[in-house]
């Protein structure tokens, strides 16, 4: 008998402090696919849908690709768009039955405006469909708010152990080849979640250096026990005003002994002691000028304010005021403005204009500056190197490139993508190392793509919904006590 398994997810990460809804039309640009489309997109990609199909593809077992919907990390999903996904994803689901197991792909952060737990809210749904004999094993994004009904509802999750995140591959293989273990007999997993008193700072999430390098080291240390088949150490979204919100352990077991509870309370004991170390430095950005004549160039310099991978805008000019300020350090900016790209549409190349920017949103400050259109175009590129989101395929719609008269470069998007391709620039003329500055509107996600470029990497903590210190942020549902809200 062949076996038949069906894939399937939908993949967000809402930041409930946006203003903005997500809604339909956002995963229409992003990516809503089904049947054998989703294996035509991903099945070369360094993604996790890549890794389950080449993995149940070598064991003969049919892959059934139901539907797979994601988009670009912003507000909250509006509840007629979340009506929409669900229905759509659970009548395709209907109509591939029976299976023998499921493949589930959610990001784990997502929000609906009816669901603070909409990961849980879905993958309930699908265990109810498909009963409680059928395996559902997936892969999760360590960014994740993992709550105890998303553990409920399958039975097994494993993260990707990298961020940025190059592993969502072979994360996918991981996953997939549990299936293959749960389909043969051999083993039936059993997953405990571990939800950590603490919420990490995004600036201290990044795998590549302390404290996040020998946290995940000591966790690969403890998945070498008998017994375990898995450990994720789940970072958290710390952008989301959720009762799930904050750090936790997933351990997935053969379920034979108590490893599983007391592996959990092991690293909630390593990481309270350690606590003080995730926290983040915080620099603004005038230290960081201060010290920039020093550094080797070019440097990239993260915006942390308007952190396009955790749900903000990509609009803010607030780091290229600062530098036109400054004078004497040529800069890269992407920024996300329609209308802008629209402006410029209506001039000849090398014409002057000017545009009004946004340099800090809450205190409503226009930021306007004369540019030069240098180039207009069609903003879609490929990678096809393992980058941060596993994606192939970029779309920023319709582009311009402009010059200001102090020879920084702005490039103007009609569609907001998030800064994970060094494609981006390059596919485009643009050539990274000829400036001092280049600006990426992300924390640790962009490294993957531009550290083989720049030397220096400067994290800046700037103003936006994604603003480096969460405890400015006034939350309502978060668990109780959390550090650094409270101490533990
Ligand atoms: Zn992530």
């Amino acid at each position: 008998m062949r076996f038949k398994i069906a894939l399937l997810g939908i993949y967000h990460e809402s930041n409930t402090f946006s203003e903005e809804l997500t809604v339909i039309e956002n995963f229409l640009r992003g990516h809503y696919l089904k049947g054998e489309a989703i294996r035509r997109e991903y099945e070369q990609a360094h993604h996790e849908i890549g890794g389950m199909i080449e993995v149940l593809d070598k064991h003969n077992i049919r892959v059934v690709p139901v539907m797979y919907a994601e988009a670009t990390p912003g507000g909250r999903i509006s509840s007629e768009t979340y009506d929409i996904l669900l229905g759509d994803m659970m009548s395709e689901l209907e109509n591939v039955l029976p299976v023998d197991g499921c493949m589930i792909v959610p990001h784990g952060a997502a929000v609906s405006e009816d669901f603070q737990d909409m990961d849980g809210h879905w993958l309930s749904l699908v265990r109810e469909k498909l009963g409680k004999e059928i395996p559902i094993i997936g892969t999760l994004d360590p960014h994740a708010n993992v709550s105890k009904l998303m553990i409920e509802s399958t039975n097994a999750l494993i993260a990707y152990a990298t961020n940025p995140h190059v592993d969502q591959r072979e994360t996918g293989k991981i996953a997939a080849n549990l299936m293959v273990e749960c389909l043969m007999k051999r083993a039936w997993p059993r997953q405990e979640l571990t939800q950590l008193p603490l919420a990490i700072s995004i600036e201290q999430q990044c795998t590549l250096n302390d404290p996040c390098k020998s946290l995940y080291g000591y966790v690969r240390s403890l998945e070498k026990r008998k017994g375990i088949l898995s450990i994720s150490m789940i970072l958290g979204f710390p952008y989301a005003d959720v009762e799930e919100m904050g750090s936790s352990v997933i351990v997935v077991s053969d379920g034979k002994g108590d490893t599983q509870r007391q592996t959990g309370d092991e690293i909630r004991a390593y990481i309270t002691c350690r606590k003080e170390g995730f926290n983040g430095d915080k620099k603004n950005i005038s230290s960081v000028l201060d010290s920039i004549d020093q550094l080797v160039k070019p440097v990239l310099m993260l915006d942390m304010g308007d952190n396009i991978g955790a749900g903000a805008p990509g609009d803010s000019a607030f780091l290229l005021e600062k530098l036109e300020e400054k004078g004497d350090c040529r800069c890269f900016i992407c920024i996300y403005d329609p209308t802008l790209v629209g402006l410029a549409e209506e001039h000849d190349l090398n014409d002057w204009f000017d545009i009004s920017l946004i340099s800090d949103k809450r205190a409503n400050m226009p930021y306007n500056i004369s540019v030069q259109l240098k180039r207009l175009g069609d903003g879609r590129f490929n990678e096809s190197n393992p980058r941060h989101g596993g994606q192939a395929n970029f779309d920023m719609g319709k582009i311009a490139i402009v010059s200001t008269r102090k020879g920084n470069t702005i490039m103007l998007t009609s569609l907001r993508i998030s800064p994970f391709s060094l494609k981006q620039l390059t596919a485009f003329g643009v050539d990274p190392s000829l400036y001092d500055v280049v600006i990426a509107k992300g924390v640790n996600a962009p490294i993957a793509a531009y550290s083989p470029v720049c030397p220096t990497i400067l994290q800046v903590d700037t103003p936006g919904i994604t603003q480096a210190d969460m405890t400015k942020f006034s939350f309502k549902n978060r668990r109780k006590p959390l550090y650094p809200f409270e101490e533990i």
